[in-house]
């Protein structure tokens, strides 16, 4: 007997019968004798919806507000409430026993940045006892409670870190996260049509894969699975196909020198121009940023003649009601011809594998495949184990496309 941690996302519960198919996989988990626990995502588009909703209100006029963090929230949770009544009853009208918990009655306790909130502590003895007494246990996803008991969310695709981390915490034999494809794939298999299914894939890689664009899985609950070793095998919920598995690195996985190809939409470059060139000036700058819990990337400095320099970086542009009043200060701050500017309308293909650590001529290769596309590239960042250009969001999918096919990521391994 094991214990597995399912998670459905938003398509995977959509509506009554998609519900009643993704319990069937719980009761059919049960049956084969493990203990159950299920996290799920709100019903589809549901957090999409909200979020529209709450810009409607926030507008008055044509003057809109970004709706307080504390209330956006508060909102938010109730999607995947909703779902996790409706999941319970579903296992109990298939004559099994199920009880659902929300974040925070599970003690999903996190720290206070709402819309992006870390998780602390859950209280597994609160699901253990449920699960002693036979029941499946449901969980709502993205969601949990500050120690002052107000309710946090932890970032688009949530639901995931909530899958990882009760997994976690229950030392969980495996954790199945159920979508809408049948696992990770070379490239998103909405925009690539000849992408293909990967059998296993290194936690490192996943999780350049998924800050690169790949949403399937959110980067944190990666970061998380890596960190716990948690075995997550990402699968279908429509069918009973093996997934991609998500394991630590092996030995042979070198051999591979691009494993899969992202695309990231939707990225705001902002450049802080004539800026003070002497020490201490970006240090501030990314200092206030990260204070306010925003990733950039790709942070490119030009020293000017006139002892000044122009400092650029990419946001995603959700990220760009949150920066643009700290760069506004910062500009204030420093005075002088200082100014910000705003570009938006970008986006950044990636490629990743671990094999790039050994093999050599991956750069080359992939800049040749964006040239013969006509994609001009904007900039160019690398790590180890990943090449990212950024580039005009209207390119994105042919890009994508290019450099999957410019590494044959569509063909049969051997
Ligand atoms: P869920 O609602 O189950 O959480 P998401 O919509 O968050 O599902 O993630 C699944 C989607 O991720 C897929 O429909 C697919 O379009 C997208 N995706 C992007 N990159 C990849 C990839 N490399 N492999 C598989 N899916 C990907
Ligand atoms: N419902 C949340 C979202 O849409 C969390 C999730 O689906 O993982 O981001
Ligand atoms: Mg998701």
């Amino acid at each position: 007997m094991g214990l597995i941690v399912q998670k459905f996302g938003g398509t995977s519960v959509a509506d009554a019968v998609r519900i009643h198919r993704a319990a069937r996989k719980a009761i059919d988990a049960k049956e084969r004798g493990n203990q159950v626990v299920v996290v799920v995502s709100a019903m589809g588009d549901t957090t999409d919806d909200l979020i529209d909703l709450a810009k409607q209100v926030c507008t008055v006029g044509d003057r809109e507000i970004a709706p307080p963090k504390r209330e956006m929230d508060q909102l938010l949770v109730t999607g995947e409430q909703v779902t996790i009544a409706l999941f319970a009853m579903a296992i109990c009208a298939q004559g099994h026993q199920a009880i659902s918990f929300t974040g925070g009655q599970i003690g999903l306790l996190t720290d206070e940045s709402f819309s992006k909130a870390r998780i602390q502590s859950i209280n597994k003895q609160k699901i253990f006892k449920e699960l002693d007494a036979g029941k499946i246990v449901i969980v709502a996803g993205f969601q949990g409670v500050t120690s002052d008991g107000d309710y946090t969310t932890l970032g688009r695709g949530g639901s995931n870190a909530t899958l990882v981390a009760v997994g976690a915490v229950l030392k969980a034999d495996v954790c199945e996260n159920y979508t809408d494809v049948d696992g990770i794939y070379t490239a998103d298999p909405r925009i690539v049509k000849n992408a293909r299914k990967i059998e296993k894939i290194s936690y490192d890689e996943m999780l350049e894969l998924s800050g690169l664009g790949a949403s399937v899985l959110q980067t944190r609950a990666v970061e998380f699975a890596k960190k716990y070793n948690v075995p997550l095998h990402v699968r279908n919920s429509q069918n009973d196909n093996e997934g991609t598995w998500i394991v630590a690195e092996t030995q042979n996985m070198e051999h591979i020198v691009v494993s899969g190809a992202a695309l990231k939409k939707d990225l705001t470059r902002v450049t802080v121009k004539a800026v003070p060139d002497r020490p201490g000036i970006a240090a501030r700058i990314f200092h206030s940023i990260a204070a306010a819990n925003i990733s950039v990337d790709d942070i490119i400095q030009n020293v000017m003649d006139d002892n000044t320099a122009n400092i650029s970086f990419t946001v995603e542009h959700g990220d760009l009601h949150d920066i643009k009043p700290i760069v506004e200060k910062l500009v204030k701050e420093f005075g002088g011809t200082t100014a910000a500017i705003y570009q938006g309308e970008l986006a950044k293909v990636s490629v990743v594998g671990v094999g790039m650590r050994v093999h050599t001529g991956v750069a080359e290769r992939m800049f040749d495949a964006l040239a013969k596309a006509k994609v001009n590239i904007q900039n160019i960042t690398t790590s180890e184990i990943k090449i990212s250009c950024i580039i005009d969001k209207d390119h994105g999918p042919i890009a994508l496309q290019a450099v999957h096919d410019a590494f044959d990521l569509g063909k049969a391994r051997a």
